[in-house]
């Protein structure tokens, strides 16, 4: 395997406009990976692999050097701690913010508070620099849910254009992080690998270059 290159990428909506990004770099699966239950696949490189995988597992994936390459939203890079992991390249795709959020018009109660979320790692440590006494429920999905049915009073959780918290009766109130999706790589690959994955970013690098090029103009 040590002149293989596996890409870990996270499937969703992410792969969605990532695979647009890689195919512009050069690299494409050799097959339609949304009409496949795969989670491996070739591409037009003989020496490249792509993972399919879920964004919360592409960080382990690239720390235990399982895949060489990973693309991850911040926002799991964040609760992953990634400190582990090179960061080479923001790929400027999958953008949305990280925010606290409660129920429209509710003050949030003196004391302790609940906070419902699965960034807990993210949530504990945002408690931590604000001296707020929290206690973090962790759930796995529907966040929104919680402060509804006062599981919590509030959430911590992804918000691209708020609708899903209007939907609920929620507002948006601290941006914790803004997010996108970033290029990691995984420190001793890039050692022993170094040329070929260089190569690799640097393709990435200029077609997110000439991408936002085409946005500013
Ligand atoms: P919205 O209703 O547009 O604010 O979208 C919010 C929901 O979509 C959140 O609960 C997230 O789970 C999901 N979401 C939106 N954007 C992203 C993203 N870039 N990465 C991951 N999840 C996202």
């Amino acid at each position: 395997m040590d002149n293989q290159i596996v890409i870990a990428l996270t499937k969703g909506r992410i792969l969605k406009e990532t695979l647009p990004l890689f195919a512009a770099a050069g690299i494409e699966p050799i097959e339609d990976i949304s009409k496949s239950r795969k989670l491996i696949f070739d591409t037009n490189h003989a020496d490249v692999k792509l993972l399919v995988i879920r964004g919360s597992d592409v960080p382990t994936y690239v720390k235990h050097g399982a895949a060489d390459i990973g693309v991850s939203g911040k926002d799991m890079l964040l609760e992953f701690g990634g400190a582990d992991l090179y960061e080479p390249l923001d790929l400027d795709i999958s953008k949305c913010r990280l925010m606290t959020a409660a129920m429209v018009g509710k003050e949030l109660p003196v004391g302790r508070i609940r906070i419902a979320t699965k960034f807990v790692n993210i949530a504990k440590a945002w408690c931590a620099e604000r001296g707020i006494q929290a206690d973090i429920i962790k759930l796995y999905g529907a966040m929104e849910l919680a402060p509804l049915m006062d599981l919590a009073d509030m959430i911590v959780d992804i918000v691209d254009t708020g609708n899903t918290l209007r939907a609920n009766g929620m507002e948006p109130r601290d941006l914790i992080a803004d997010i996108s999706s970033r290029l990691v790589v995984n420190r001793a690959s890039m050692k022993r690998k170094h040329a070929r994955i260089q190569q690799i970013v640097n393709s990435l690098s200029q077609v997110v270059e000439a991408s936002k090029e085409k946005v500013d103009s």
